[in-house]
């Protein structure tokens, strides 16, 4: 039996509604988990929102509201947007819920005790100076600055002095860089293990574990001038939402139990596969098995921000395209991975050339001719061309072709797998043209040929189930 499944998107920032780079993991995490479930593994989906920090704070003021009724209000549009995209997840993670402060406290408690190999505290408190813009929710480094300002905000950072609970994280470097290296601690794609282990070889400082002017957040147990900083809040979610904390069991079979998969796009690499595993290594809880980064994208080939006001919402593609045409176009705008640029103009050409030239003429040519010459029923396979044997020989791989991709993240390489044996069998419906032969009273062969077809569209409909479960299902009703 295959390891139980468990595979996360990160958590959302709810300062402010949705846009398409998480509509994007979102889609992709969806993809791989029904995947999976489809090849008949235990899957647990997780995504969530990250709801603590001085934006969100500054956001609800703004708006008059408390924090927590802000966030109340905000993550129904996270909720919504998934539902839009029929995302399955198993769970949905909020940041201020108990369960989740109950393990922020208890991952704190278990680095508190820790120690490194040569007898210090893992976790000490110290002054912490330095630039701070409130925009991105981080201190800031001179050397970010463009002009002296947040390159992203494009504002001046504040000065900052302030008492912090600190991570030592150089202790467990070499031990992360070890894991990495052996591939324990799979990075993906190359790129960015490369990437991981050229940030190992510079200094990495220790990173704060708390904040005393951050008031928004879970207070420590200890110390309640301060609360948890962003980075213990928000990782551990991917423990907090299966039990670490409260339900031992759920957490054993997913976590220490099952393969352990995080997806992410590269803004929080750092993140990701430094301080989280170090985290783990320090409280004692295994750590991941795979971090999967992907690559940013552009929108029209400018940087999205909401400052240029080129965001682009979930919403609007869904109701031109359908929720399905949306989750299909979204991930083969550029393989999946790397970064891309996402054109709005070319959805409308992908959506007739692939869906509906493609995959639509096929399947409403091959339906309509056996309604009207079959009395509407599949009709015998015909043993008697090799031409259906050649068919038949490149249809019948292509799932197991197609999981190894999922397996492997090429996500928009499977969907082009399925999507080329589509136009391999439009062709072949077209050279063959069983309609001719209908009129000669080749009937037998005719069938077998729609047959064949047929047989192609049943497969297809299966590995294309994961990223448009809606079209498929309608497909495998017409059958
Ligand atoms: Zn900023």
């Amino acid at each position: 039996m295959p390891k139980p499944f468990y595979i996360t998107t990160p958590i959302y920032y709810i300062n402010d509604v949705p846009h398409i780079g998480h509509a994007y993991t979102s889609i992709a995490v969806d993809m791989i988990a029904r995947f999976h479930k489809i090849a008949g593994r235990e899957v647990f989906f997780l995504t969530g929102t990250d709801e603590h920090g001085n934006k969100v704070a500054e956001v609800a003021a703004a708006s008059g509201m408390s924090e927590i009724d802000y966030c109340d209000k905000i993550v129904v549009s996270f909720q919504n947007v998934l539902k839009k995209l029929d995302i399955e997840n198993d769970y949905f993670i909020r940041t201020t819920s108990e369960r989740h402060k109950k393990a922020v406290w208890k991952i704190l408690d278990a680095m508190r005790l820790a120690k490194t190999d040569d007898g210090q505290d893992v976790v000490y408190s110290a002054d912490y100076e330095g630039l701070y813009c409130t925009g991105c929710e981080k201190f800031i480094t001179e050397k970010e600055l463009v002009d002296g300002l947040c390159p992203d905000h494009k504002v001046k950072p504040e000065a900052l002095k302030e008492k912090n609970y600190f991570f030592r994280l150089s202790a467990f470097l070499p031990k992360i860089k070890a894991l990495i290296e052996s591939n324990e601690l799979l990075i993906l794609p190359e790129e960015r293990k490369r990437e991981v282990l050229g940030l190992i070889n510079q200094d990495i400082p220790d990173f704060s574990l708390s904040r005393e002017r951050v008031k928004w957040g879970v207070p420590l147990s200890f110390d309640k001038e301060q609360v948890a900083y962003v980075w213990v809040d928000a990782l551990s979610n991917y423990i907090s939402a299966i039990g670490y904390g409260d339900d031992e069991a759920t957490f054993n079979k997913w976590w220490t139990d099952g393969e352990v998969v995080h997806l992410m796009a590269k803004d929080i690499l750092k993140f990701h596969t430094l301080f989280w595993p170090a985290m783990l290594l320090a409280a004692g809880v295994k750590l991941p098995k795979t971090m999967f980064i992907h690559g940013f994208f552009t929108v029209d080939g400018e940087k999205m921000s909401k400052t240029l006001g080129n965001t682009i919402d979930p919403n609007a593609i869904v109701e031109q395209f359908g929720i399905d045409g949306a989750r299909y176009l979204l991930l083969t705008q550029f393989p999946f991975g790397i970064d891309g640029d996402v054109q709005a103009k070319r959805f409308v050409t992908k959506y007739n050339s692939d869906l509906a030239n493609d995959l639509g003429n096929l399947v409403s040519r091959v339906a309509k001719m056996m309604i009207v010459n079959f009395d509407g029923k599949i009709p015998k396979p015909s043993s008697s061309t090799k031409e259906i044997t050649e068919i038949m020989e490149r249809t019948e791989p292509l799932p197991n072709t197609i999981y190894a991709h999922i397996k492997h993240f090429r996500l928009s390489k499977a969907i082009d797998e399925a999507i080329d044996l589509i136009r391999f069998t439009n062709k072949y419906f077209n050279d063959k043209a069983p309609w001719k032969l209908v009129k000669e009273g080749k009937l037998e062969e005719a069938g077998g040929i729609l047959y064949a077809c047929a047989e192609v569209i049943r497969i297809v409909s299966i590995v294309l189930f994961p990223i448009m479960p809606n079209k498929m299902r309608e497909i495998r009703n017409v059958f």
